[in-house]
């Protein structure tokens, strides 16, 4: 099987591959997707050059400081298979760039996009996604944050939880409900929020790995003006609905999966279990290879999606796209991410136990963070069963869940 793009996308992979090679030096943060909340000047400084070479950014129109270029799914997968495969970051991640700036370009005023789309992009201006909310997770519309209307402004009084980043954001994207006596999806509202507004209190709360990366939002008579909603009132659930399909797409890219996997058959020929090397114990090599045809089977999956884009036809097999597309890019890859750091860690033995600065710590405690990480990327975005649902009902057509 010839899998090669062609001539002109493979001329296209040598200059990228040319251009990493020369400036690697100054992409900071190793090979990862730099954290949203960065500012960190030679983050910002990295962003930049890659903008400049339409090597992130890339189709953003260039009136919002962008690269402007047509949007090519080929390119976009050589773009993530050679900063992987080079071990160098791909630019700024995160909520604002990955989730709020195509949901502006889909749904925002010129004037929004015109506003915020070039500073977030730059990663001048950090953003968090306020949606969650201690009885509204899985059941999103339940979302009770409400914002009553004063002359030309909204007051927001309520409670958002989880919500990653909030310490170090300048603004939210937040559900909020605006239209009382509405039905449940109908009475919500897509609101941009500064998190300098008075009234704003943001609590961290402390996961498992030790870190604060999410937080509790507080909201006191937090007064915005209407003008900061996004599309029309009353349409926020339809909004966030295309933050959410961004972020699932976002948080298991198949370029990181293989370089993760590399990096674990590496590991497990150099640590050694009981006097022999990890990837010469027959249950841990077992593992391995079971990891690797899944990732095998997800990378030829989305292939076949994406010869099904570049055709026209359609992608939705076994049901409708969104099935097939949740499939692969959320549940599949958060799970076997997951995975990858649960054999890293059993691949250093009694080791991998080890973590929070202990002298006998292997690889900076890398695996075992990575493992208490991504469970949390199991359950942010939509969990597991919540995904199992909606490929269940929309993609495979099975009976709907009881409701309540
Ligand atoms: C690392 C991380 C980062 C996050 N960042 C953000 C953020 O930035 N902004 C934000 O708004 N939110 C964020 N979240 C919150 C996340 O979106 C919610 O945790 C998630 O939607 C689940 O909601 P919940 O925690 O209220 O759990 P619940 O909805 O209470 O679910 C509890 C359990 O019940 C299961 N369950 C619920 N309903 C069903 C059903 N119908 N069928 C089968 N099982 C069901 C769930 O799968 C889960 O196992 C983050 C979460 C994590 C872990």
């Amino acid at each position: 099987m010839d899998l090669s793009f062609g001539p002109e996308y493979e001329a296209f992979r040598d200059e990228l591959r040319a251009f990493l090679e020369r400036h690697r030096e100054r992409a900071p943060g190793g090979g990862q997707m730099l954290a949203g909340g960065t500012r960190d000047p030679a983050a910002l400084s990295w962003q930049a050059l890659l903008i400049e070479h339409g090597y992130a950014a890339r189709t953003i129109p260039k009136q919002y400081g962008g690269y402007g270029a047509t949007p090519d799914p080929l390119i976009r997968v050589i773009l993530d298979e050679e900063f992987a495969r080079a071990g160098v970051s791909a630019g700024l991640g995160g909520q604002g760039p990955d989730m709020l700036v195509p949901t502006l370009l889909e749904h925002g005023s010129e004037e929004q996009k015109l506003r915020w789309i070039p500073p977030t992009i730059r990663g001048e201006v950090v953003w968090c996604q306020g949606y969650s909310e201690p009885n509204a997770g899985s059941d999103l519309a339940n979302v009770q944050t409400r914002a009553t209307e004063d002359g030309s402004d909204f007051v927001i009084n309520g409670q958002k939880i989880w919500t990653t980043t909030a310490h170090a954001a300048d603004m939210m994207f937040g559900l909020i409900r605006t239209e009382p006596g509405a039905s449940k999806h109908a009475g919500l509202s897509y609101v941009l929020i500064p998190m300098d507004a008075p009234g704003i209190e943001v609590r961290p709360l402390v996961t498992m790995t030790g870190h604060a990366e999410f937080n509790e939002v507080f909201f006191t008579d937090v007064r915005v003006p209407q003008s900061a909603v996004v599309g029309r009132r009353g349409e926020g659930w339809k909004i966030a609905n295309t933050t959410l399909g961004h972020e699932r797409s976002s948080l298991a890219a198949t370029g990181q999966l293989e370089a993760a996997m590399a990096r674990l058959t590496e590991r497990m020929q150099a640590e050694t279990v009981d006097g022999r090397r990890a990837v010469d114990d027959p249950a841990l090599r077992d593992r391995l290879l079971r990891l690797q045809a899944r990732l095998l089977a997800m990378k030829y999956h989305a292939l076949r999606l994406l010869t099904c884009r570049l055709r026209g036809e359609p992608t939705g097999e076994p049901g409708s796209p969104e099935g097939s597309a949740v499939l692969v890019t959320k549940l599949a890859g958060c799970e076997l991410s997951h995975q990858i750091a649960a054999l890293g860690i059993d691949a250093m033995g009694e080791f991998g136990v080890l973590y929070g600065g202990s002298k006998h710590e292997r690889a900076g405690g890398l695996w075992q963070f990575h493992y208490m990480f991504s469970l949390g990327l199991i359950i942010g975005g939509g969990t597991a069963q919540i995904q199992k649902n909606i490929i269940a009902e929309r993609g495979l057509r099975l009976p709907r869940e009881p409701r309540a």
